[in-house]
Parts: structure tokens; sequence; C-alpha cells
């Protein structure tokens, strides 16, 4: 430890507790004979230790110590609760969302199924990454006039199978990922 550095908390605990070496004790004790700070530190532990060594011993007989070995227990189940409540409701509000969006999607969906007589998910992931490239290629020729108006043809023909499909694919990873989450859950805190 450098004079010019703080004492640590940790180094103040050990200091009180007499776990320090010889060495350290002098380091220290220089330190708080030139830190009013670190000074102040040490004071304000001295008499947090005084006021627990003030403490009734009662209180730390085992019968209080049996107490909260129940105490220990419970936060697990109380987490695991709060984390099922908070993934029901979500799985709520996105089941809520995809009913509300379920209209705009099929509206939208409409001239795409026409443009494709069987728009299966080969179809759209195929759109996707027809769309992701030209994405790329529409950045890499990157022009102030003719981005807008690439961005708008994109939109126009591939946005709406892209929306149904990121938004089913966000969905089944989101619930897979809770699934998993409330399944391991309870076998980490067993
Ligand atoms: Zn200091």
């Amino acid at each position: 430890m450098h004079l010019t550095d703080h004492v640590t908390d940790m180094q103040l605990n050990e200091y009180l507790d007499n776990e320090t070496t010889l060495a350290g004790r002098s380091e220290i004790e220089l330190h708080l004979s030139t830190c009013e700070e670190c000074a102040a530190r040490l004071t304000a532990l001295k008499s947090l230790f005084a006021e627990i060594e003030s403490l009734p011993d009662l209180e730390l007989t085992p019968n209080i110590a049996a107490r909260f070995i129940p105490t220990r227990s419970l936060p697990a189940p109380q987490v695991s609760n709060w984390l099922t409540l908070t993934t029901t409701l979500q799985a709520a509000l996105a089941l809520i969302a995809m009913i509300l969006a379920t209209p705009i999607i099929s509206r939208s969906l409409t001239p795409v199924l026409q443009a494709y007589p069987i728009p299966s998910l080969n179809a759209v992931l195929i759109d996707l990454q027809m769309n992701f490239v030209m994405w790329i290629q529409s950045i890499q020729s990157f022009q102030f006039p003719t981005i807008p108006t690439g961005i708008f043809t994109l939109q126009q023909e591939f946005s709406t199978g892209i929306l149904f499909a990121s938004l089913i694919g966000l969905f089944i990873i989101w619930i897979i990922g809770n699934w998993w989450l409330l399944r391991k859950r309870p076998n980490s805190l067993a």
C-alpha cells in the first residue's frame, strides 16, 4: 500500500480486528495520521463496532439464529412467484398486442398474399434475405438522393412479410426464453 492511497474499508476492518500485519498496521497508522478522511472512517467504524458489541448477547443465541433459517428459504418462492407473475403479464400483454396487430398485419399482408400465391415460410425467409442484401447494398451505395426512394420501394415490396416473420420469430424466441427461464429457476434454487 502506497502512502498516498487511502485505506480501504476492508483494511480498516482488518485493522480494527487486529488482523493486519505489524508492517501493515504502521503503514495504516501513518496514513491515518495524515489523512482526515480515513481517520474519520476509522472513527465511524469504531463506533459501529462498539454499537454491535453493546447489543445484548441474547440476540446472538442459537434460538434467534434458528429463526433466520426459515427466512433464508423464503425468498426462493417469492422470486419464482414474482417471475411467474411477470412472465404471465408479459405473455398476456404480448397476446393482446398480437391480437391488436392481427387486423393491421393481415390487411397489409393481403397484397403480399396476392403477389405470392404460396406465402410459405421459405418464401418469407427468402424475402427477408433479399431485403437484407438489398438493404446492405443500399447502404454500401450510399447517396443522398437515392437512399430515401430505395427504402420506400423496399418497404412497399417486403416490409409486411418481414414484419410478420419477425413478429412470429420474436414471439417464438420470447416464449422459448421464458420457458427456459421458468424451467431453470426452480432447479437452481433447489
Ligand atoms: Zn486516506
